[in-house]
């Protein structure tokens, strides 16, 4: 069958096509940086596997307590090394990134500390964690205060305000690298770096965590090179590379990794116990094709920023920004324009593909959410999905996919479905088209 044919047949028209082969034509030389970095990131994982000699040895299951297990002792120097840290803690008993940074927090804070945001409002999941919108449990009620210092208008950081909050029982200082769900920048390694000197210079031997959900393997570097006490995921992202079926990571300074296994598992136990299960080569396999997963998905943010950029829509980041994160903000302007772009990326599934997205209140979030995704593992936002809380400015956060010839498809898709429903004309793309 003709290509043509074959887009058509998918559900893709030929102007669809020819737009987004348009805009194409022009992301060669970004698309070859990408290769770039993941070649460079491929080569630090295959060292770290090379030097801890991994073997089939590695990939049996364990039961029960799970002592001895050389497997995921091994996957764990394996993540300590390609990140570039003292010790790792990779579990699948770890359920999700929420809980991995959960568990760094709650390990590394007690009664009479404080925690601080020098980056503005935390992932809204961390919200009920930290105890800013009350929940049972949260660190707030066992005695851990929380304060927070804005980014500037510009998306910066607010170096005067952080000076002055950093106080005497300050303990943790938590920096997010993805925006999550905010309109503001992602942050570099670097400008991460920049921030973490400057808190350490303000006050000496305070721990820095980063939340590095989405960011793992999108630069060369990670924060972790650039002095951070602890960085924390998910696997069901990045790192997994699709294929781990749970889990999160939490790697860091021997000191705060063990504070972490103990309050994961219990005091005096800490990391000896904790079966695998059977899914460590999944999580080796996973973590190997991270880097070329990763690339994937972010050519699938670039392109998606060009397409709708150049039809008008606020994008962030922007269609020519460096990335820093996997993820890809649209602001849609209303609640059809978003329903109608979760249709095409569902549209565009392996899985589930015949499902019609809805919004609906989701646990842990304020707002209703909506989200599309035809993932092998459930959640998984590594794979293609898009997500988003139903409020102004409306904004749709794009990310994923395993490969990224189905990245591209998800959006060609999603453009479809907003030109099926009446919001992007077919003059709208003749308009913006060279
Ligand atoms: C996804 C995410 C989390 C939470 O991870 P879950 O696996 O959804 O619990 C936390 N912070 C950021 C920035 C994220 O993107």
């Amino acid at each position: 069958m003709d290509r043509n044919l074959m887009f058509e047949s998918i559900g893709v028209s030929q102007t669809v096509l020819e737009f987004g082969e348009e805009i194409l034509d022009d992301l060669r030389e970004r698309f070859a940086k990408i290769d770039e970095t993941a070649e460079y990131n491929q080569m630090k994982v295959i060292s770290a596997m090379q030097k801890n000699r991994i073997d089939a040895a590695c990939f049996a299951a364990t039961t029960g307590y799970g002592y001895n297990d050389v497997g995921r002792e091994k996957l764990e120097r394996v993540y300590a090394d390609t990140f570039h840290t003292e010790a790792a803690l990779v579990r699948p008993q770890i359920t999700c990134g929420t809980h991995a940074l959960a568990v760094a927090l709650s390990a590394n804070l007690l009664p009479g500390d404080e925690l601080l945001s020098p980056v503005g409002m935390p992932y809204d999941t961390l919200q009920e964690v930290i105890g800013i919108r009350d929940a049972r449990c949260s660190l707030k009620e066992y005695g851990v205060s929380y304060r927070q210092v804005d980014l500037l208008p510009d998306g910066s950081f607010d170096y005067p305000a952080i000076e002055k909050a950093i106080g005497e029982k300050t303990k943790l200082i938590t920096i997010q690298r993805s925006k999550g769900y905010a309109m503001r920048p992602s942050f570099s390694t670097a400008q991460i770096g920049e921030l973490i000197a400057f808190c350490k210079k303000c006050k000496p031997g305070v721990t820095v965590m980063v939340d590095n959900c989405y960011g793992e393997f999108v630069e060369p570097t990670e924060p972790s090179d650039f002095g951070a006490d602890m960085i924390v995921g998910s696997l069901i992202k990045n790192p997994g590379g699709g294929l781990a079926p749970v889990g999160g990571y939490i790697c860091g300074t021997n000191e705060c990794v063990q504070r972490c296994a103990f309050r994961l598992s219990a005091p005096g136990l800490g990391q000896e116990v904790g079966a695998n299960l059977g899914i460590l080569p999944a999580m080796y396999q996973g973590f190997f094709l991270a880097p070329t997963v990763t690339a994937g998905a972010l050519k699938g943010a670039i392109f998606a920023a060009n397409v709708y950029e150049r039809l008008g829509f606020r994008v962030l980041p922007d269609a020519s920004e460096p990335r820093h994160d996997i993820i890809q903000a649209v602001e849609l302007g209303s609640r059809e324009a978003m329903v109608a772009f979760c249709k095409g990326i569902q549209a565009a599934a392996p899985v589930d593909s015949y499902v019609n997205p809805e919004p609906w209140a989701m646990p842990g979030y304020d707002d209703e959410v909506i989200m599309a995704a035809g993932a092998f593992v459930q959640g998984s936002s590594i794979e293609l999905s898009a997500d988003g809380p139903i409020r102004p400015p409306y904004g749709i956060y794009f990310q994923g996919g395993l490969t990224w010839y189905h990245a591209k498809l998800g959006i060609l898709m999603s453009l479809q479905k907003l030109v099926d429903a009446g919001i992007v004309t077919t003059e709208m793309m003749k308009e913006h088209t060279k």
